[in-house]
């Protein structure tokens, strides 16, 4: 990928054809506003290649927009927000891509745990939490997925039991991204010991610093250490910190997984539009340097991807029109986590061979190459999210 002035602003009107969507105008003055700070705040060094280099940034850019007032832009002011409806949040992913912005730090917490908390969690927990979440000083991992859990999430075996003014952990997690940085993670245990599958469940945030967590970090395919096991052996939580009531674990995790897969479809059109982009300027750019049967192939495929990055675009301001009315995304957000996925592995693919075929230095792109592999899976494979599609919005027999 191309290395470029991250206040550097690619115009949406370039990306996007076809009429101005009235709901969310390129000329919005809650764009322009955004913008403008965007441009004087964006960090001005190219993200490192270093993880934890890159990390460190994620975590200053969550503490730069926190302080603009722009970290919890659809939260209630109570807790650290800004108040934006749905619309709001969709122009401020576009402008956020469009000016290359790095993602905040605490996703985790922003994405997932905050908004469940805000549904689900007691007054002390959502003052306790929710602030800090914004600011970035309490960083939170996901804790669901086990090494026999992971599409059958139900199936899952780590216990929580009640021993005074405590929950008692013991068992263990997968998969668990930023394990090794986080103060807490949220926990999905059974709780009732004779329970089965989905009954019995509780949602527990678990505070990470203590003898009984042992986080062994995993290494993935594209280099990096994201994620990690996670070993519960007697850890403590305090009795009060359930996210919802004991035994609703399930509805807890239920809640918590709408506004994980509706989520990144939000977010990422536009990023993927920028993505496309830039590979096209680098094929430009390279001119003789590209075959004319490299440069055909990559302008058909590209074409597609950008016909297929409109229609998700149109399909995510769909569902923010539905949530800015008060309706509910609930299982349509497996639709965008499902068409967003394969776009976005099959758009880092393009953006690789672009790469290569202009002979430009292929670090950043094999990483994003290999990293989008795993979008397709984290948050739901496509054959589950199909699944959910099938059953649940099309009453189709299981
Ligand atoms: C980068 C990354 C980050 C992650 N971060 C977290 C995290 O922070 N916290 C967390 O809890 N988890 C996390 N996960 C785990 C993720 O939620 C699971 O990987 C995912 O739910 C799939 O579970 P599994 O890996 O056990 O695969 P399995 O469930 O074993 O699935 C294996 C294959 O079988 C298919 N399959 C399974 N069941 C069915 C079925 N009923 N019908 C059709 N096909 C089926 C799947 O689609 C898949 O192709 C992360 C995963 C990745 C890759």
């Amino acid at each position: 990928m191309t290395t470029l002035d991250p206040a550097v602003r690619l115009p949406l009107d370039r990306l996007v054809l076809g009429p101005d969507h009235p709901a969310v105008p390129f000329a919005h003055p809650f764009r322009a506003e955004f913008a403008e700070w965007l441009v004087r705040n964006l960090p001005t060094e190219t993200e490192p290649h270093d993880e934890d280099a890159r990390f460190a940034r994620r975590r200053a850019w969550q503490a730069t927009m926190n302080a603009g007032g722009w970290a919890g832009l659809a939260w209630p002011h109570e807790y650290g927000g800004r108040a934006e409806g749905p619309l709001a949040q969709l122009m401020a992913y576009e402008e956020l891509a469009l000016h290359r912005a790095p993602e905040p730090a605490n996703t985790p917490g922003m994405i997932l745990l905050g908004p469940t908390l805000m549904l689900l969690g007691t007054e002390e927990l959502k003052q306790r939490f929710l602030p800090r979440i914004l600011t970035g000083e309490d960083l939170f991992c996901q804790g669901f997925s086990e090494p026999d859990s992971g599409s059958d999430l139900a199936s899952l075996r780590t216990r929580a039991r009640r021993a005074g003014d405590d929950w008692v952990l013991d068992g263990q997690k997968i998969w668990t991204t930023f394990a090794d940085r986080a103060g807490y993670c949220f926990v999905l245990a059974r709780s009732e010991p004779s329970s089965q599958r989905h009954r019995g469940l509780t949602l527990l945030i678990c505070p990470m610093d203590q003898p009984g967590v042992t986080v062994r970090p995993i290494r993935q395919i594209s280099g990096d250490s994201e994620f990690a096991e996670v070993f519960f052996d007697g850890a403590r939580c305090p009795a009060g910190w359930t996210v919802g009531e004991p035994g609703q674990g399930w509805a807890a995790a239920m809640t918590l997984f709408q506004f994980e897969r509706g989520d990144p479809g939000y977010t990422d059109h536009a990023r993927l539009l920028v993505e496309l982009t830039d590979a096209r300027d680098l094929v430009h750019a390279a001119d003789d340097a590209v075959s004319h049967a490299a440069r055909a192939d990559l302008g058909r495929r590209a074409t597609d991807l950008w016909r297929r990055c409109q229609e998700l675009r149109a399909l995510n301001i769909r569902l923010a029109l539905v949530a800015e009315t008060g309706g509910q995304i609930a299982e349509a957000g497996s639709v965008t986590n499902l068409v967003w996925g394969e776009l976005a592995k099959d758009v880092a693919d393009l953006v690789g061979d672009a790469v290569e075929a202009a002979g430009a230095e292929p670090t950043a792109s094999v990483h994003h190459r290999l990293a989008s592999r795993a979008k397709s899976i984290y948050s739901g494979t496509t054959e589950i999210q199909r699944t959910v599609i099938a059953e649940r919005l099309l009453g189709l027999p299981r």
